[in-house]
């Protein structure tokens, strides 16, 4: 209840004093009156007259103290002149003229003087003046108790003549009397009368009224009224044993619950939840979000949370309710932990008798998480002592006028509210489909229209339907793919209009193209639902993606109701809240959520099931029905009101946060609202600008009504966050231009705010709420006239121990992002309930990849557990691809003492070999930060535990997880790992495969080796400047849509960074479509690399290695003897290099259109200028002639044209020749020597030729390996004549591929064809890597033998240098001659012995065979490798088949077996 004004009063009366019988003179009125700011005259100079004017000018008011003369001044008012404000002294007679606008009179004139009291008196009456004469009641209109110093009584006596004042404000009075007062009063009394009988003692009298003092400042209003005829007798037995303290007669709970700092009421416990619903009176600092305190189902009294503690009024509201055996609780914002001795408040409540009982919510850490009863017994004396100082100090001020039911603090929220709770389960899923799931039970058909490359929009419910999931209706649910074009969404009017319930699905960008059909469908007023993904694409290199509703405003028109989601939970509440409403109002609704955030976040929030959604809707339905003639806005409220149980929150139309008395309002939408909130939470009670929260949820229609009324009435500046405006539009956003104009519109009687509008600058590290912190902490110091731009800031929100965080980064061929996945499920199985989950990829790269960030807290509830901010404080990060740490400051992510994972390849690992893998100014971070290093080779225990079967990348997944287990320290490790055995026991049939995943898990966890980052670290040069995270976006690298070009030169142009967008946004008017390689001529297919194995040793020269692919659902198929096709990439960093070199943007975008002869049609392709240098452009490549020539019309400085000339030349060929042969320069090399020689990038790619497939001889029987495919490899490297390595294109490429790594390949038939008959004998002829297609052979001649076909001999001729280095797959070939598969195996180990041996020399030993199994038994002969063993084996051939006739028939016979394919060469 408001303080009464100046001119009522607000008393305290029976409840039937209505009646002028009822009011004797025993019976007195207690009057509060509010006299602040007005005139009180005080007479006198004795005691009672400094009190008087005490109690005045306390209230408030302007107070004058008239001494007459000859009357003495006491003490006590010498003292009080020194500190009056309102106090003015005079010493002179009283006059009439000093009624002049007097609201009060106090008479304090004893003795002598009473005559001149009861003249001032009468001349007060006369004027009508309430008048208080101390010494003579029957002249008082008032009673002025001393004791009550708050209160002032006053007393009408009704015997006496009738004050037309008085009754007038009897009148005003009696209709506020509180009920209790008259109640309480008789209790007083019936006390008063019992006391006087058990002590009858005539000297009695001080300590009776003292008792009875005690007693009602003790008590509420509300507890005496209640006192029993028992209660007053314990009463009368406590004053006479003389108990220091009064009897306890009813005892209600106290119980503490601390919110946190997010506000989030799924952070709470269930017995805080319960307590909350429960309680009677609940105090709550002014912080505490209002989604907990809604919850509140009794009185909520909310005061500042910046003072310390509460305020005595707070405080003494508390106890009445106490005393009335009320449960109370204090609702705390903050985690900090409740302790007795810094807890004043609390410490009056024990005094008074009452235990506080904390109920742990879920931040409290594991140690106290049981509810505990607070430990007063600590220096209690002392604090109680010190706590009581305080109460005198502040008493008088903050004693509240009225007693609980009736609060009113200033800067309160007061709300009453049923208790809600919400009916989802708790789920972890994306917003995204947590709209879809609602949309998918609350309508028939969904029509999905995807206009970003890589949205996943829609995914899910086509799954569901595939799996036969029933709608709310319990029919199916049908899913259309539909293309974004103009005009479209005709399709979804079509079926709305025929009665179907619809949804669309869409990323926003389709949006301006559905603007007719949306038009129609709101003139139709048909219940449509959109739900739409919001998000812009920037016009920058990268195409990032960043968040807009610019697409959303751009609907403004057409009729369309739209709401925003600013989190998880919102997309799936909102979700319902707009099909409830689409229904009830007859109106089509857009509900819109951030579609690079909150689309793919995936949070655990509680999900209500089809069949409660189906209940919902029909009992929601109805109640809004009744409302569908009223406008939208206040339609959605009421369905947001209705729907506030089952969603566990009263949604608002616009939704207000933070103090009531904010000056500056930060105004908002969706996920620039969760930024804020987050902010505007920090800054709550910091002093140091009072800030609140306005978050838009219904953003059409538009209602100016309820935003303002939203808005605090202190409000000064408007800080709008506007994502409505388009990148690069001069103008303002919708929203700022509906802000704005709600001020000017409507009836706003306040003064016009300030409004500053804006948003966050580009880049993903400015959006977070450090950096809106900062922004509006220095709101004031900066001069914004009118735009403002948020920016990033170094500064990270100081890390939440309770919230464990972590970033993994991971390649996406890698498939190594399932680890994240994989810990959800681990954290889950802990009881993590509040896991937060979100992913940002950049297709751009040649490797696509992603960073995820992984959010939760160990103990139920936490609250900032959640936040739409990326992980900057990381207490885990790992990278699971060391490319990461060339590119980016991976430290600048994580935490201080945190974690940093690194896979690599490398047994036993010192500190050494990781620092040269760690860029300087990450090292120097990692020292600063004490962030201990982890290294683990998840690749090696992959591959050691898959040697003879199982998917290397589960394995590693599997190790990669143990690593996670046992390093994040929000993990319990033995826990964590226990699960996860569990889980393979669980789903692992094969016991073997059990056992072997086991190995492999528990080698990570033990093979980790963990370092210190050392102390020179300290001093690693911070000038190499690396981002912290990359820029998210869409893979236009899938846009290739090219089928036919020429192997040979690149034609393209350079084309605006934007130009890729236009196909992606229209892929259906564009003919989009994804190719592989759509520079290769032949058939490609995507091959992942799952074995890298050196077979020479490293100390050899030559590295010979065999390698694996994993086929997959490539579609790849191979026969014996077929060579694979390798589309080997150059090297990005010689690529970066030479492109730096050359000046060249990377980035820029190439475009080629060519003409596809089969279709008639001509096809676009976009590719970046790296990718093109990368996968396509031979720039490391040898140049021919025509190259030195076409340089020469590019070339500025003289001297360079003729070189350029004479090397071209006739004259020049030698020295050409050398170049070529013995230094053998490259195409980069050449443009570096004539530097001048400058063709643009088009014309560069003109000139230098496509990268050309290597074909590799395939060493595997597909037979045996059904998915994979092996090839044996060895490195080309040479030196050139002036001292320079060189490495060949295609094997550098290979050699370096790690497993996971996808590879482009095509198939090559071949003529190494096995004999049609298995019996056929088989001679094989193999020197180096020529023996890879012979391994093939004998795979196969094997699989024949194990199903039981004979087979016939065969004999393998081996040559190579070193036996101990090059017997390449001896073992199998040991095995396979042990097995007899492999009749003959012959060793030609050339160096191992004093005189060379080749397989010619071993061929001519077997000449008497060879020619039986040749001419006789109808064998064929094999010849592969090099060239040079040709014509020696031939010649040793020829003299086998010499043994039977002539060498010239030997020769014919030869050349005749080689046209029947039975003397076969492949040579290289
Ligand atoms: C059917 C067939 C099967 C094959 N099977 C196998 C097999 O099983 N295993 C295997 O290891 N190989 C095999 N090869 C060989 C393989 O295709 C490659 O030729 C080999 O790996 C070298 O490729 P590269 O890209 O590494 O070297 P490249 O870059 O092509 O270099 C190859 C040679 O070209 C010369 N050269 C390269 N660049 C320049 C320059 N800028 N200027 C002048 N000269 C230059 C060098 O002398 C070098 O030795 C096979 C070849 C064929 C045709």
């Amino acid at each position: 209840m408001a303080p009464a004004s100046a001119e009522s009063f607000v008393l305290s009366h029976q409840q039937d004093s209505n009646s002028k019988e009822s009011v004797g003179p025993a019976s007195s009125l207690i009057v509060s009156w509010a006299i602040s700011g007005k005139k009180v005259v005080v007479v006198g100079g004795d005691q009672a007259a400094a009190s008087r004017a005490a109690f005045a000018a306390e209230a408030g008011a302007h107070v004058t103290i008239l001494t007459e003369h000859g009357t003495a001044v006491s003490s006590a008012l010498r003292q009080l002149l020194t500190t009056g404000k309102f106090l003015v002294h005079e010493t002179r007679a009283f006059d009439a003229a000093d009624l002049r606008g007097a609201s009060l009179v106090f008479v304090c004139l004893t003795g002598a003087d009473r005559d001149r009291a009861r003249q001032i008196a009468l001349l007060c009456r006369a004027n009508a003046v309430p008048v208080n004469v101390a010494t003579a009641s029957e002249l008082s209109d008032f009673f002025f108790m001393s004791t009550y110093k708050d209160q002032v009584c006053l007393c009408f006596l009704p015997l006496t003549p009738a004050i037309i004042l008085a009754a007038k404000l009897r009148k005003q009075i009696v209709n506020s009397i509180p009920t209790h007062a008259g109640s309480a009063l008789e209790n007083l009394a019936k006390l008063r009368q019992h006391l006087k009988l058990a002590d009858q003692s005539a000297t009695s009298n001080n300590r009776r009224m003292n008792f009875i003092n005690k007693v009602s400042e003790t008590w509420s209003v509300e507890t005496l009224a209640d006192l029993t005829d028992s209660d007053i007798s314990a009463l009368v037995k406590n004053y006479l044993s003389q108990a220091s303290d009064l009897p306890r007669l009813k005892a209600g709970t106290l119980r503490v619950i601390r919110t946190g700092f997010s506000g989030r009421v799924d952070h709470l416990t269930v017995e805080a939840f319960r307590s909350l619903s429960q309680a009677e009176l609940v105090i709550s600092d002014n912080l505490v979000s209002k989604d907990i305190l809604d919850l509140v189902a009794g009185d909520l009294m909310v005061v500042p949370a910046d003072a310390e503690r509460a305020s005595n009024s707070v405080i003494f509201a508390a106890l009445r309710a106490l005393e009335l055996g009320q449960h109370v609780i204090r609702l705390k914002y903050g985690s900090d932990h409740v302790d007795v001795e810094f807890d004043d408040e609390l410490s009056v409540f024990y005094q008074k008798g009452f235990k506080a009982v904390v109920v742990p919510t879920a931040f409290v850490a594991a140690t106290d998480s049981k509810p505990y009863q607070l430990n007063f017994q600590r220096d209690e004396k002392i604090v109680v002592q010190k706590s009581f100082v305080k109460d005198e100090i502040t008493l008088f001020k903050d004693i509240p006028n009225t007693i609980p039911k009736a609060i009113a603090i200033p800067a309160a929220i007061v709300s009453k509210k049923a208790p809600i709770a919400a009916a989802g389960l708790p789920k972890f899923i994306s917003g995204e489909d947590a709209a879809a799931h609602v949309a998918f039970a609350l309508s028939d058909m969904s029509f999905v229209y995807q206009v970003i490359p890589e949205s996943t929009i829609g995914e899910s419910p086509a799954k569901w339907a595939a799996n036969g999931i029933k709608n709310a209706k319990g029919k199916s649910h049908k899913v259309t793919q539909v293309e974004t074009r103009v005009g479209a969404a005709a399709v979804v009017h079509g079926a709305a209009h025929d009665g179907s319930a619809v949804v669309v699905l869409a990323n926003s960008g389709a949006l301006r193209h559905m603007l007719p059909s949306m038009h129609r469908i709101a003139q139709e007023h048909l219940p449509v639902v959109f739900h739409v993904a919001a998000q812009g694409i920037k016009k920058d290199p990268l195409f990032t993606v960043y968040p807009s509703i610019a697409d959303v405003t751009a609907t403004s028109f057409t009729g369309f109701a739209s709401i925003g989601s600013g989190s998880v939970k919102e997309a799936h509440d909102l979700a319902l809240v707009a099909h409830v409403s689409a229904s009830a109002g007859k109106t089509p609704f857009l509900h819109f959520y951030d579609g690079t955030r909150i689309a793919t976040e995936q949070s655990i929030v509680p999900i209500i099931d089809t069949a409660s959604l189906a209940k919902i809707v029909k009992d929601a339905g109805e109640q809004a029905s009744a409302l569908k003639s009223i406008p939208v806005p206040d339609l959605v409220e009421n369905v947001m009101n209705n729907l506030a149980e089952q969603l566990g929150h009263n949604y608002k139309l616009f939704e207000y946060i933070g103090s009531n008395t904010a000056e500056t309002v930060v105004v908002a939408l969706g996920s620039s609202a969760a930024i804020a909130e987050e902010a505007v939470g920090r800054l709550f009670g910091s002093n140091i600008i009072n800030v609140g929260l306005l978050k838009i949820r219904l953003l059409r229609p538009w209602s100016a009504r309820h935003f303002l009324g939203a808005l605090p009435r202190t409000v000064k500046k408007i800080v709008l966050i506007d994502d409505s405006k388009e990148q690069g539009s001069g103008s303002h956003g919708a929203l700022f231009l509906d802000v704005t104009s709600a001020f000017y519109d409507s009836v706003w009687s306040l003064p016009i705010p300030t409004i500053l509008k804006g948003g966050f600058a580009e880049g993903v590290e400015n959006f977070n709420s450090v950096a809106v912190q900062l922004f509006l902490e220095n709101l004031d110091v900066t001069d914004y006239r009118f735009d403002f731009e948020i920016v990033g800031t170094s500064t990270v929100a100081s890390a939440d121990s309770n919230v464990f965080e972590a970033v993994i980064w991971d390649q996406q061929s890698d498939e190594t992002e399932k680890v994240a996945n994989f810990a959800v499920q681990l954290l889950e199985a802990q009881g993590a309930s509040n896991v937060q989950l979100f992913q940002t990829s950049s297709s751009i790269a040649v490797e696509p990849i992603s960073a995820t960030h992984l959010r939760f807290s160990k103990t139920q509830g936490a609250e900032t557990a959640q936040s739409a901010a990326l992980v900057t404080s990381a207490n885990y990060a790992a990278v699971h691809n060391i490319s990461f740490l060339s590119s980016f400051n991976v430290a600048a992510s994580i935490r201080k003492n945190g974690t940093l994972l690194i896979n690599r390849a490398g047994a036993n690992p010192t500190i050494a070999d990781v620092s040269a893998d760690i860029p300087e100014a990450t090292k120097r971070e990692l020292y600063n930060r004490h962030i201990r290093i982890a290294v683990v080779d998840a690749d090696k225990i992959a591959f050691n535990y898959t040697l003879f079967r199982g998917n290397r990348k589960d394995y590693r997944n599997l190790a990669l997880v143990g690593a996670l287990a046992k390093l994040w320290d929000g993990v319990d490790a033995a826990r964590a790992l226990a699960e996860v055995e569990a889980g393979l026991e669980a789903s692992e049939t094969d016991g073997t495969v059990f056992r072997t995943k086991i190995g492999a898990l528990k080698s990570a966890v033990n093979g980790i080796t963990v370092f210190d980052a050392p102390g020179e670290w300290a001093f690693a040069s911070a000038d190499q400047q690396l981002p912290t995270f990359f820029e998210p976006t869409f893979g236009f690298k899938k846009l290739t849509g090219l089928d036919n070009e020429d192997a040979g030169e690149v034609v393209g142009k350079i084309v605006p960074k934007y130009a890729p967008a236009l196909p992606i946004m229209f892929k259906e008017a564009y003919g989009l479509k994804s190719a592989l390689r759509p520079d290769a001529a032949e058939k490609t297919f995507k091959v992942t690399v799952t074995e890298n194995r050196r077979l020479t040793p490293d100390s050899y020269e030559r590295n010979v290695f065999h390698i694996e692919f994993d086929i997959g659902s490539s579609g790849l198929k191979y026969e014996i003897g077929e060579a694979l096709g390798v589309y080997g990439q150059n090297n990005p960093d010689h690529v970066q290099e030479f492109l730096d070199w050359y000046g060249a943007d990377g980035s820029q975008i190439i475009r080629f259109d060519r003409r596809n002869e089969a279709t008639g049609t001509t096809e676009t392709e976009f590719r970046t200028v790296t990718q093109l240098f990368t996968e396509v452009v031979d720039i490391f490549g040898k140049p021919g002639k025509k190259f030195f020539q076409s340089l020469i019309e590019h070339t500025t400085v003289l001297a360079e044209r003729e070189r350029l000339g004479f090397l071209a030349s006739g004259e020049g060929a030698d020295e050409l020749a050398k170049l070529q042969e013995e230094e053998t320069v490259t195409f980069a090399d050449v443009l570096q020597m004539f530097p001048s020689s400058h063709p643009s990038i088009e014309k560069l790619l003109s000139l230098i030729p496509n990268i050309k497939p290597r074909h590799y001889s395939i060493s595997s029987s597909m037979n045996v390996h059904p998915t994979s495919v092996h090839l044996l490899v060895v490195v080309v490297d040479w030196k050139t004549k002036s001292g320079k390595d060189r490495v060949g294109q295609c094997t550098r490429y290979l050699v370096n591929l790690r497993p996971g790594k996808t590879v482009t390949v095509s198939v090559k038939p071949s003529v190494m064809k096995l004999p049609p008959s298995h019996t056929a004998p088989v001679i094989m002829a193999g020197l180096g890597t020529g023996m890879a297609p012979f391994r093939a052979f004998v795979e196969e001649r094997a699989y024949q033998k194990s199903l039981g076909h004979e087979v016939g001999p065969m004999a393998l001729y081996f040559g190579a240098r070193h036996r101990a280095e090059e017997y390449l797959y001896g073992e199998e070939l040991e095995a396979y001659h042990a097995d007899g598969l492999l009749t003959h195996l012959r060793l030609a180990f050339s160096r191992d012995q004093k005189e060379k041996v080749y397989i010619q020399h071993k061929i001519q030993d077997d000449s008497e065979m060879l020619g039986d199994m040749m001419l006789k038994d109808g064998g064929a002969f094999y010849l592969c490798g090099p060239t040079w063993p040709v014509p020696d084996v031939r010649d040793a051939l020829v003299s086998a088949f010499s043994n039977s006739m002539s060498e010239n028939e030997a020769s014919e016979k030869l050349e005749a077996l080689k046209e029947q394919e039975r003397y076969v060469l492949e040579v290289y």
